[in-house]
């Protein structure tokens, strides 16, 4: 058992780029221990005003996608022009399996040995709400800690995706080869949030393909968007295998930004995403607080069985659990 240490050391651990303590101070944001959260919230107030000059991406994809590849790969290569890069993972299976594969080093091989890059797999425990929140905090963290550009991977099912798009700058979409009525399947709420799009695994027998899915998938975005908005969202090919594109998708990334921070929208972005927090965790707070309260708790299993069986409204039964926690919070 490591000894406790108090918050001055964990900044000054952080902020001498001292990895040990880099990830002790995670496992304490990660932490839902009410003396954990007053310590987490203490450093992240002393290292605030060192964080935010990161490079912030969310890499969003179905499993298989490639991601870990791609993320290896990426991160290989920003690390050789002189980037510092942590990769960090938004998992909300996790949180039921108790195991992340998201973020999981073996899965980047390369950049798990690369002293220029910090690897940490998605927190375990908690909601989405949870994780996310930590992993927003983590981003503070390792920025504090000299990382210039932050990955953020994560899986394009769910809500997930939201979530990451909510603590970024960019999000980066990956999709594979599909046309006609298969790019049907691909959300459209992704592509809603997506900043930069590629096809991966374009190598091979599979690179004519890539193209034209990308041809397409761009025609297919450009019904999405409106015409005079601020950024058009290129749709690329790469492969992470080969390292193909990735030149070419790493400045597409850096325009969007240009574009952004030229007019403005990047410090708003930000902004908006900190306002979006707040109240998402006054959200979360409250329905913790509904859920665990003895009043609510003792009301709720009659009260369903009601509305089952249709002798009470769903209006009314939700008035009688407000009711119910309102007197047991006073
Ligand atoms: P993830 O689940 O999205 O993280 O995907 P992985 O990176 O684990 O890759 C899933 C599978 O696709 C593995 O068998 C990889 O070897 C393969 N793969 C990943 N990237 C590429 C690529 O760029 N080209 C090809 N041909 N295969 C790839």
């Amino acid at each position: 058992m490591a000894r406790t240490i108090d918050v001055a050391e964990y900044a000054k651990g952080v902020l001498g780029g001292d990895r040990g303590v880099l990830a002790r101070a995670i496992t304490l944001v990660e932490s839902t221990r009410a003396e954990h959260r007053a310590k987490a919230q203490e450093l992240l107030v002393e290292l605030l005003p060192k964080s935010g000059a990161a490079i912030r991406v969310g890499i969003t994809g179905v499993p298989g996608v490639g991601k870990s590849t791609f993320i290896d790969a990426l991160g290989t290569t920003l690390t050789e022009q002189g980037h510092r890069v942590a990769v960090l993972a938004v998992d909300p299976s996790s949180t039921r399996t108790g195991g992340s594969i998201l973020g999981d080093k073996t899965r980047m091989q390369r950049l798990s040995v690369n002293q220029n890059a910090f690897i940490r797999p998605s927190p375990t425990s908690g909601t989405l709400g949870g994780v996310a929140q930590a992993t927003r905090e983590t981003i503070v963290l390792v920025e504090a800690a000299g990382f210039d550009v932050v990955l953020v991977e994560t899986v394009g099912v769910g809500q997930s995706e939201v979530a990451v798009a909510n603590m970024t700058d960019c999000s980066l979409f990956l999709t594979l080869a599909r046309t006609g009525d298969q790019l049907q399947g691909i959300k459209k709420g992704i592509l809603e949030l997506a900043d930069v799009i590629a096809v991966n695994k374009a190598d091979g027998e599979h690179e004519m393909d890539a193209r034209k899915a990308a041809r397409e998938l761009a025609g297919a975005l450009k019904l999405l968007r409106p015409p005079d908005a601020l950024w058009h969202p290129p749709v690329l090919t790469c492969s992470g295998l080969t390292g193909t594109g990735l030149d070419e998708l790493w400045s597409r990334v850096l325009e969007h930004r240009r574009t952004l921070t030229d007019a403005g929208e990047l410090d708003d972005r930000r902004r908006r995403q900190q306002i979006d927090w707040t109240w998402m965790m006054v959200h979360d707070e409250l329905w913790r607080q509904v859920r665990e309260s003895g009043a609510v708790r003792s009301l709720a299993p009659s009260l369903e069985e009601k509305v089952r069986l249709g002798e009470l409204t769903a209006t009314l039964a939700a008035e009688q659990i407000l009711q119910a926690f309102q007197s047991d919070s006073r």
